[in-house]
C-alpha cells in the first residue's frame, strides 16, 4: 500500500512552460549507445518513463561536428536525420506521460573529434584534454558568435524532435564550463576576467536557447557548482555562488552537481555515500525560485524525502539508481519500496561508457538489453514447460537464475553449501568500501522469499550423487570459480613456479593469513577491485604491504569505473609500498622475484607472505561428473562456473539462462544497421 509519507515525491512541478508529473528526474547519463543506436536508446529511455520517472533525459548530444566524442556513445543534433532519429526517444518517453529532456553538448577541448577531424575549440587555447597529441585553438569573437548559433540551431532541432526540456550544459569540464572556470578561461576580453565576464557566454546561451524554442520548451542549466580543484577552479562557496546569483531566474530549471577530474560526479560507493553531493549543492535553492535537481545515488525514499523537506532539492535526480531500477518510482507509488533494486555504486555502468560499449549494470541485467534482446526489467515470459530445476550455488549467478526462473513459474530448488547465501559477495562485500555490494544478494534473497515456488536449501553441499538423487528435470550449476595459485593472470600467461609454501595465499583463503606475517606482498594481475581493496584491508589490519602489479598503475581496469585515481591515492595515503610495471617471474630462495616489464631487470622482494590476486578457474568438477550421468541437455553451467568474470557478468549469465530456458535458440542479438 502506498505510504502517504512519500506523497510529496508524486507532486507535479512546473518547469517553465512544462509540468513534470512528479519529482523523479532521470538526469542525463551516458548509455554507451549514442547516435549509432537510436532504437536501443529510445527503448532504454522509454523504460525509464514507464517505470515512473517524471522527467527522462538523454545523454550528451553534440550541437556541432566540432564537438565529437567518437567512438564513445554520444548523440548529435547536426541535421534533419538526427531530428528524425531522436524523435523516437522523445516519443518513447511521452508514451508514458513523462517529460523528455535533451542535454545539448559542446566539449570544447574535452572533445576528441576523431570522427569529424574538426579543429578543437577552447576559451584560451589548451592542450587537448585526453592523450591525443593535439591542441585546441582559442576562440575569437566570430567563433563565439558561431558557437551561439550552433546552440540555437540545435535547440530548434531539439524542439522539432519533440523534447520538452532543452539543456545549456555547463558541467563536466565541457566548453561552457571552460569559459566559467578561471582555470581554463584566461581571456582578457569581455568573456574573461571577472565572474560576470566569465558567465557571459552561459548567460547568452540561455537567452539564445529561450529565444530558439520560443517559450515552448523549458530551458535547463546544468552547472558544475564545484570542480573540486580548490580555489583554482569553481567552488561552491566561491565562484559558483556568484554564478548562480547572477543567473538565478534565467533558466527554468537548475541541474546542479560536482564535476572535475576523476569521476567526481559519479563517485563509486567505495568513495562516497548516498547524498554525497548535498554539501556542495545545498546553497543553490537559496539563490533561485526555479526548481533545482541534484543527484547523490539516491535509493532510499526517506533520503529523497529528506532532500525535499529540508529544501535542498525540488527534484530527486538519479542516473545510477534509475539504471539499477528503472521502476524505482513506480515501486514507491505502489508501496513496494522493499522491492527496489538498489544501485550498489560499483560503476560498471560507467565502465561501459568508458569502453565505448552499450551500458550494462550489475544489479539490473536487463539494462541496455531493452531493444537488443527485448528484455523488460519487470516482465518475463511465463515458462514453456513444467520442468523443475535445481540450481546449485547461491552466489550472484545462482540467485539471479533461481529468481528469474521462479518468476517464470518453474518449480525451483536452490542448494547452497554455506549457511549464508551470497557466494563471492560474502567475501567481497567485507572489503573496505565494498559493503554495498551485498545488495546484489539482499535484493534477490528478499524477492526469492516472496515466491512460494522457490525452495532454498542452505548448508547443502551437493555431491554428484546428491544431485542425481534429487531428481530435478534440469540441473543448473552456479558453483562459482576459484582464484588461481599458479601466477596465471591478465599479464602472466604462463604458470610461475612457486615453492610449496604455506605462506602463499589467494583472496579465497586470505582469512588464514596469520597476523604474525608482518610484511605482505600482494601481487595484482587481476587489475579490478579485489587486489587493491584487499591491500587496503591488510594495511588497515596492521600489515606492511607491498603492492606489485605488471601494470603502470594500481588497479588499472578501474580507470573504466572512474575509480583508479581515488584508489591509488588511497593506497599511497596508507603508505602501501608500490612496485608497478613488474611481473611475478619466480622465487629466489624464500623471496618472490619480480621482473620489470620494460627493462627485464629483476628484483627480489622480501616478505613473510605472498597474496596472489590473478586469474580464476571455474569450479566445474561437478559438471564434468554429471555429464553422462544425467539425461542429455539436462545439466548447464552459469556464472563463474562457466566463465569467471565480474559480478555483473555472473548476474547477467544467470538471468540470460532463465530467459532462454526452454525457448527456441537465438544466438544473434539485434544490431542496428545503416538504412539501405
Ligand atoms: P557466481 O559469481 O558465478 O554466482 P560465486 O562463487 O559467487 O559464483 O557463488 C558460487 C556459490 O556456489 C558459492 O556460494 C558456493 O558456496 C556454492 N557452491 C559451490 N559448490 C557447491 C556445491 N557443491 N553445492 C552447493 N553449493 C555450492
Ligand atoms: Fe549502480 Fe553498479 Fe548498476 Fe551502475 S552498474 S547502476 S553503479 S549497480
Amino acid at each position: 500500500m502506498f505510504n502517504p509519507r512519500y506523497a510529496r515525491l508524486f507532486e507535479t512541478v512546473k518547469i517553465g512552460p512544462k509540468t513534470a508529473p512528479n519529482r523523479f528526474y532521470q538526469t542525463p547519463h551516458a548509455s554507451g549507445m549514442g547516435w549509432r543506436a537510436p532504437k536501443a536508446s529510445a527503448a532504454l529511455r522509454g523504460i525509464k518513463a514507464e517505470g515512473g520517472w517524471g522527467v527522462v533525459a538523454t545523454e550528451y548530444c553534440s550541437i556541432h561536428p566540432s564537438s565529437d566524442d567518437f567512438p564513445f556513445g554520444y548523440l548529435s543534433l547536426w541535421d534533419e536525420d538526427d531530428v528524425r532519429a531522436l524523435s523516437h526517444t522523445a516519443d518513447a518517453i511521452h508514451r508514458h506521460g513523462s517529460l523528455a529532456a535533451i542535454e545539448l553538448w559542446h566539449g570544447g577541448y574535452h572533445a576528441n573529434n576523431r570522427l569529424t577531424r574538426e579543429p578543437l575549440l577552447s576559451p584560451s587555447g589548451q592542450r587537448a584534454k585526453f592523450i591525443q597529441p593535439m591542441s585546441a585553438r582559442a576562440m575569437d569573437k566570430s567563433d563565439i558568435a558561431e558557437f551561439r548559433r550552433w546552440q540555437s540551431k540545435a535547440a530548434v532541432r531539439a524542439k522539432q524532435a519533440g523534447f520538452d526540456i532543452v539543456y545549456v550544459y555547463a558541467g563536466h569540464d565541457y566548453l561552457p564550463l571552460q569559459f566559467l572556470s578561471r582555470r581554463t578561461n584566461r581571456r582578457s576580453d569581455e568573456y574573461g576576467g571577472s565572474v560576470e565576464n566569465r558567465t557571459r557566454l552561459v548567460r547568452e546561451m540561455i537567452e539564445d536557447t529561450h529565444e530558439a524554442v520560443k517559450g515552448e520548451c523549458a530551458v535547463a542549466l546544468r552547472l558544475a557548482v564545484d570542480e573540486l580543484h580548490g580555489p583554482r577552479g569553481i567552488t561552491h562557496d566561491g565562484d559558483a555562488s556568484d554564478i548562480v546569483a547572477c543567473l538565478a531566474e534565467l533558466p527554468d530549471l537548475w541541474d546542479v552537481n560536482v564535476a572535475g577530474a576523476l569521476g567526481n560526479d559519479s563517485k563509486s560507493a567505495r568513495f562516497s555515500d548516498e547524498g554525497f553531493q548535498e554539501d556542495y549543492v545545498s546553497f543553490v535553492k537559496k539563490l533561485t525560485t526555479k526548481p533545482v535537481v541534484g543527484v547523490g545515488r539516491f535509493t532510499s525514499p526517506d533520503m529523497m524525502m529528506s532532500q525535499l523537506r529540508r529544501g535542498i532539492l525540488d527534484f530527486v535526480g538519479a542516473a545510477r539508481p534509475s539504471i539499477a531500477d528503472p521502476f524505482l518510482p513506480q515501486k514507491i507509488r505502489e508501496g513496494r519500496e522493499d522491492e527496489i533494486r538498489e544501485c550498489i555504486g560499483c560503476n560498471i555502468c560507467r565502465a561501459a561508457n568508458n569502453e565505448a560499449v552499450p551500458i550494462r549494470c550489475t544489479q539490473n541485467p536487463t539494462m541496455g538489453e531493452e531493444w537488443r534482446r527485448q528484455w523488460h526489467p519487470e516482465k518475463i515470459a511465463p515458462k514453456r514447460s513444467d520442468k523443475s530445476v535445481l540450481v546449485v550455488g547461491g552466489g550472484p549467478a545462482g540467485l539471479e537464475c533461481a529468481l528469474a526462473l521462479g518468476r517464470r513459474g518453474h518449480k525451483v530448488s536452490l542448494a547452497e553449501a554455506e549457511c549464508e547465501l551470497g557466494g563471492r559477495l560474502l567475501a567481497e562485500a567485507r572489503l573496505p568500501g565494498l559493503s554495498s555490494w551485498i545488495r546484489v544478494r539482499d535484493y534477490r534473497q528478499h524477492m526469492i522469499g516472496k515466491l512460494s515456488n522457490i525452495d532454498v536449501y542452505p548448508e547443502s553441499r551437493m555431491t554428484a550423487d546428491d544431485i542425481v538423487g534429487f531428481g530435478a528435470d534440469h540441473v543448473i550449476l552456479a558453483t562459482g570459480g576459484s582464484w588461481r595459485r599458479d601466477g596465471i593472470g591478465g599479464f602472466g600467461e604462463e604458470p610461475v613456479e612457486l615453492p610449496a609454501s604455506d605462506m602463499v595465499f589467494t583472496p579465497g583463503d586470505i582469512d588464514h593469513l596469520p597476523r604474525a606475517a608482518k610484511s605482505v606482498i600482494l601481487y595484482d594481475d587481476d587489475h579490478y577491485a579485489v587486489g587493491s581493496a584487499l591491500t587496503e584491508m591488510l594495511r588497515l589490519r596492521g600489515h606492511d604491504v607491498t603492492y606489485v602489479t605488471p601494470m603502470p598503475v594500481v588497479s588499472s581496469w578501474t580507470q573504466m569505473t572512474d575509480e583508479q585515481g581515488f584508489i591509488q591515492s588511497r593506497l599511497m595515503a596508507l603508505d602501501v609500498r608500490l612496485l608497478l610495471s613488474h611481473r611475478l617471474t619466480g622465487y629466489e630462495g624464500k623471496a618472490p622475484q619480480f621482473t620489470c616489464v620494460y627493462s627485464s631487470r629483476m628484483q627480489s622482494v622480501a616478505g613473510d607472505a605472498l597474496v596472489l590476486v590473478t586469474g580464476k578457474v571455474p569450479n566445474d568438477a561437478l559438471y564434468h561428473e554429471l555429464v553422462g550421468r544425467l539425461p542429455a541437455n539436462s545439466v548447464s553451467r552459469i556464472g563463474d562456473c562457466l566463465a569467471p568474470s565480474h559480478i555483473a557478468d555472473a548476474v547477467f549469465s544467470g538471468h540470460r539462462f532463465a530467459r532462454e530456458f526452454g525457448e527456441p535458440p537465438s544466438a544473434i542479438i539485434r544490431r542496428e544497421r545503416p538504412e539501405p
